[in-house]
């Protein structure tokens, strides 16, 4: 019998919910755990780590500390292929708010007199520090594009997300816009691949996905100030999962364009 591929799963600044959706995922589809080797997932193993020996490396969570950059640049040397997992390790994920903020009053906020305790620095997507080979987007990740990034993997092929917005899919689904019933909602400028799942249940997107390529931004806020909100409920719903590449953009002077 050939030799399975090693996985390996590793967390960085995260809640750990997207390794949780992973076991989720592998208790739908336990044949995959006949396909691959799992050597690190703290998440699931009780067993110690079999070792720095594997091929494809799930890291989830932002990188938030200097301490962290060494470990992840190591995880690269070691896999062949890297994929970046959930929200956090892709945009920096809900992290990144404290990204406009001043980070020593932050720090005292959330640590009080231990602040000093703590080394932090702004966080950033995993991309920023190693290359990546795959992204897995949304907070948490979707099980489904899990595993048919798994299975992609397997086969030799790398997962390729969407990079239509969140919008194509709803419509697909034949839902009622949100907006029809007085609430607001990011697809027209989210990533899709999951489904359109809250507007599915009657809520709108928040982005969780990321933005897509070349999001009309101000239309939106347009759209959504015509909808009742004002302009820091507004900033309220575009930094939640998209401060990062908010910020990237007002940088390069696409966010002014389009701001
Ligand atoms: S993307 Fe969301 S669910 Fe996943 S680790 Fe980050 S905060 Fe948790
Ligand atoms: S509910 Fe949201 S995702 Fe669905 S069509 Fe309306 S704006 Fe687009
Ligand atoms: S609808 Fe939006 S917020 Fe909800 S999972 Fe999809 S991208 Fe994330």
């Amino acid at each position: 019998m050939a030799a399975r591929p090693k996985v390996a799963f590793f967390e960085f600044t995260s809640c750990e919910g997207c390794q949780l959706t992973v076991v989720d995922s592998l208790q739908t589809y336990p044949e995959l755990l006949e396909a691959v080797e799992i050597v690190r997932f703290r998440e699931a193993m009780s067993n110690t780590p079999s070792g720095d020996d594997y091929l494809i490396a799930f890291i989830e969570g932002s990188c938030t500390r200097p301490s962290d950059e060494a470990a992840i640049k190591a995880i690269r040397q070691q896999a062949k292929i890297v994929v970046a997992l959930g929200a956090c390790a892709h945009l920096g994920g809900i992290n990144a708010i404290r990204n406009r903020s001043d980070l020593e009053e932050t720090r005292r906020f959330v640590y009080g007199d231990k602040a000093d305790w703590y080394e932090t620095y702004p966080a950033r997507p995993i991309e920023k520090v190693i290359p990546v080979d795959a992204v897995l987007p949304g907070c948490p990740i979707d099980r489904h594009e899990f595993i048919r990034a798994v299975k992609a993997l397997l086969q030799g092929r790398m997962p390729v997300i969407p990079d239509y917005p969140v919008c194509v899919e709803c419509k697909l689904k034949e839902n009622v816009c949100v907006y029809l019933r007085g609430r607001t909602c990011l697809g027209p400028i989210a990533r899709a691949g999951c489904d359109a799942i809250c507007p599915t249940f009657g809520d709108g997107c928040e982005g969780c996905r990321g933005l897509i390529p070349q999001p009309n931004i101000a239309s939106l806020k347009q759209v959504l100030g015509e909808h009742g909100l004002s302009l820091e409920q507004t900033m309220a719903k575009m930094t939640l999962f998209l401060t990062y590449q908010t910020m990237e953009r007002e940088a390069v002077g696409d966010g002014k364009a389009n701001a």
